[in-house]
């Protein structure tokens, strides 16, 4: 072994489960930018290999304890980013099984594997599904959390496991629930591409391209200015500067705590698809419907914390320019 290869073999390593998904790919696209070593470990039934770029992939799925291993075995590990998820609400009510098996079950797989080998950081992806049902808006971390759907359960599961592996094995996390991810990176080279799309912007922005014929907007008779449901759309890009921050933070030896992860700012349905006008100089083809089951009319995030402790904010701020953003990589995606 060369002297060179040597010293990169020592470097500390960020191991990223799941980064080859959505919002994985992104951070580690972050990650690279500081320059920190990052390795992959994705199992690639939702991602794709096309969007790692330069970072190592290893081809695994996080439930196999051997793997996970050799990967630690083979790197020095300071801390772990993990991912790894099924994100499907719709599949999580239909197929639970998949959802806690995979959500919770290869979870503590890698958990006990980081434990083994020592490795006691952790950036873990929780969800405002914790919350279900918002009883005030907007969501603070200490709002009540029950959640709604298998999806959101397995999140809340794994964030009460962290705070029970902090205690007793002396595991650091910071767990943050995102808000509605959306938007892709600046440059078109990775964004959102999921096996099954369910999500609002990619849906209007594909009737566009011609791949749908119309967007169903899911009820319009909640009790909000427009009669359609707000979420709190935050761009992929804030969520990945976000990980990159606690990361920080962890190693600063901040608090294990769980965090919001939004802008602050809610739209409604009727804007988001009037602004997906305003961008494409299209009109959207709309089909208006019943509500969708287990939609809460408003979901928007205080985000002090934060800014606060992840000394982070958006720098994304309207839902323009995040749409412009996946509008560019609607057009020109390659995956
Ligand atoms: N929505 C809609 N039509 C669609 C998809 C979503 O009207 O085809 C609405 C949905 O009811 C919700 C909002 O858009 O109020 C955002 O939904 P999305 O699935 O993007 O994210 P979620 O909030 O469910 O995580």
């Amino acid at each position: 072994m060369m002297f060179s290869d040597r010293i990169s073999v020592m470097k500390e390593t960020i191991l990223v489960a799941g980064g080859a998904g959505y919002i994985g790919s992104h951070t580690v696209r972050a990650l690279c930018e500081e320059g920190i070593n990052v390795v992959v470990v994705d199992n690639l039934s939702e991602g794709h290999r096309e969007t790692v770029g330069g970072a190592l992939l290893v081809e695994a799925d996080i439930n196999d304890a051997a793997a996970l291993d050799a990967v630690f075995a083979e790197h020095t590990i300071n801390a772990v980013i993990h991912f790894s998820a099924y994100a499907y609400v719709g599949e999580s009510v239909s197929n639970p099984q998949k959802y806690y098996h995979n959500n919770v079950g290869a979870t503590l797989t890698l958990l006990a594997a980081m434990l083994r080998h020592n490795v006691k950081q952790l950036v873990f992806s929780s969800s405002c599904a914790t919350y279900g049902n918002p009883v005030r808006i907007p969501i603070d971390e200490s709002h009540p959390q029950n959640p709604v759907n298998p999806y959101g359960t397995t999140k809340f599961m794994v964030e009460r496991i962290l705070a029970d592996y902090h205690s007793a094995y002396g595991l650091n996390y910071i767990a943050l629930r995102y808000f509605n991810a959306a938007g892709a990176h600046p440059d078109g080279s990775i964004g959102e591409s999921h096996r099954i799309e369910t999500h609002l912007i990619p849906l209007a922005l594909k009737t566009i391209t011609g791949e749908r014929a119309y967007i169903e907007v899911f009820g319009t008779d909640y009790d909000t200015p427009d009669g359609t449901c707000i979420r709190d759309y935050i761009h992929v890009c804030d969520l990945a500067s976000a990980h990159c921050a606690a990361l920080r933070a962890l190693a600063d030896g901040a608090e294990s705590r769980c965090i919001n992860l939004g802008t602050g700012q809610g739209a409604s349905v009727r804007e988001v698809i009037h602004t997906c006008e305003e961008v494409c100089g299209k009109k959207v083809p709309v089909v208006f419907s019943a509500r969708r089951p287990g939609d809460p009319p408003v979901l928007v995030a205080a985000n002090n914390l934060a800014k606060t402790v992840l000394k982070w904010s958006p720098r994304w701020t309207t839902i323009r320019e995040i749409i412009a953003s996946a509008w560019n990589w609607e057009q020109h995606r390659n995956f």
